[in-house]
């Protein structure tokens, strides 16, 4: 027989709560199973002593605990899948984003984007004429309906200003046509002017930041006149809730050292004014990166966190569930333990790598959120009558996967630093322990 090893894909996790047992999840196979401690101690030692019986060896083999492989055929086995994902992931589901205005009404200190445009007394919106000539470019991207996401994500600045409201209905009304309902990443400020514009068919999810309860909240995320945003973005949501309108409200909660504690007391403001009884409503907290577009002097007011230290603080707070990103692996391994089925695979993290595109009111494009408005990251210009590509940084951002993770490529992407950005990869769990050996 072939020699036997252990799998470097093997991810042993000891449980907390069942004394003795380990949850062992593997990589490329994706099988989660528990195993006693004696049980991994065997797999572990299989290299040195063989004490398990023949059709336990081949139980481990078929779930790939085992394998006959060598460890650069499992690598290269690995790079093979990955890339194939990294294609199916480029090719399927282009997902577009506007970013209806550059201007906004609030003064966040962590915001990534530059205030030149934001506080301008100039409008940088939308105008009909490039709502036109966008959805023109959509369609040169992916004339195939059946590839498409079927929503776009308006996105700013703030992208639901009251002064925006008739191209927002122009852009929303131009959409439906062609078959595409709405997102929305907004502060919530003006959304009582957008009461007639959500709906099933029209935008359908809001994603709205409040950072805290009303003191902290009005304190970070100053509206620019009003120093009392909490209550009026409250009493948005309530209005909405009220009229049972068919739309998903996610709250995002940026969270960082000073506001971590501040996260249960509007969970339980929340839970008190009985928006969790709506299955529409649900919140959630999401660590602030130490952006290197974030301004440095604005990052004094910062408790920047690590990734690790936001994850043990809100464990111990009993809030591990609402963690964004993290919530969606445990619901990703929750999901493959109850259906009994492998964990899905992914070779990248966010369309950024694969399919995104992000439209400027000045017919800029980028590939990521996090780096809009930032010339050094530009993708493509919409000109009059094409496209202007730039195709050696759309190559390094598309090309950028857990097998090409190319030094030049985290530094040209990474807002959030490559730290930050291996993190990011790692959330995914898939594939984490092929990250290790790079
Ligand atoms: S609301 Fe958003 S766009 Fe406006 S300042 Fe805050 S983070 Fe920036």
């Amino acid at each position: 027989m072939e020699k036997l090893r252990v799998s470097s894909y093997m991810i042993p996790v000891k449980l907390e709560k069942e004394e003795g047992k380990y949850m062992l999840i593997h990589g490329y196979t994706g099988a989660i199973d528990i195993v006693s401690e004696e049980l991994l101690n065997d797999i572990q030692s299989i290299g040195e002593k063989n004490n398990l019986i023949q059709p336990m060896v081949e139980q481990l083999l078929k779930r790939g605990y085992l394998t006959t492989k060598t460890q650069e055929e499992e690598y290269s086995y690995v790079a093979r899948i990955a890339r194939a994902l990294h294609k199916r992931d480029e090719i399927l589901h282009k997902s577009f984003t506007w970013i209806v205005s550059y201007n906004c009404n609030f003064r966040c200190p962590y915001c990534f984007e530059n205030r030149d445009k934001k506080d301008s007394v100039y409008s940088f919106s939308f105008t009909k004429d490039m709502v036109d000539r966008t959805y023109r470019v959509m369609e040169e991207i992916e004339p195939r309906k059946e590839l498409l996401n079927h929503y776009i994500t308006l996105y700013g600045g703030e992208p639901l200003l009251k002064e925006n409201k008739e191209i927002v209905k122009y852009i929303v009304f131009e959409g439906q046509k062609r078959g595409y309902v709405f997102h929305a990443v907004t502060n919530g400020y003006d959304l009582d002017y957008y009461i007639d514009l959500l709906g099933k068919n029209l935008i359908c999810q809001l994603q709205i930041t409040i950072d805290g309860t009303k003191e902290y909240h009005n304190r970070t995320r100053r509206h620019y006149q009003d120093p009392n945003s909490f209550d009026k973005i409250i009493f948005n949501i309530q209005k909405i809730l009220d009229a049972n309108i068919d739309v998903q409200i996610n709250i995002r909660v940026n969270t960082d050292n000073c506001n971590i504690s501040d996260f249960s007391k509007l969970k339980e403001f929340f839970t008190k004014k009985g928006f969790f009884r709506h299955s529409n409503f649900r919140m959630y907290s999401a660590i602030i990166v130490d952006s290197n577009i974030i301004l440095n002097q604005d990052k004094k007011e910062l408790g920047i966190l690590s990734t690790k230290d936001f994850i043990q603080k809100q464990k111990e707070r009993g809030n591990i569930a609402f963690c964004n990103g993290y919530s969606a692996i445990y619901r990703k391994i929750s999901n493959a333990i109850l259906d009994k089925k492998a964990i899905s695979l992914t070779s990248t993290f966010c369309a950024a790598q694969t399919s995104g595109y992000l439209f400027s009111p000045l017919g800029e494009i980028y590939p990521c959120w996090d780096v809009v408005g930032n010339k050094d990251y530009q993708i493509g210009q919409i000109q009059s009558d094409y496209i202007h590509w730039d195709k050696q940084r759309l190559e390094a951002w598309r090309h950028h996967d857990i097998v090409h993770r190319r030094v030049n490529i985290v530094n040209m992407h990474c807002s959030v630093g490559e730290d930050v950005w291996l993190k990011r990869i790692t959330t995914a769990f898939i594939f984490r322990k092929y990250l290790k050996k790079q």
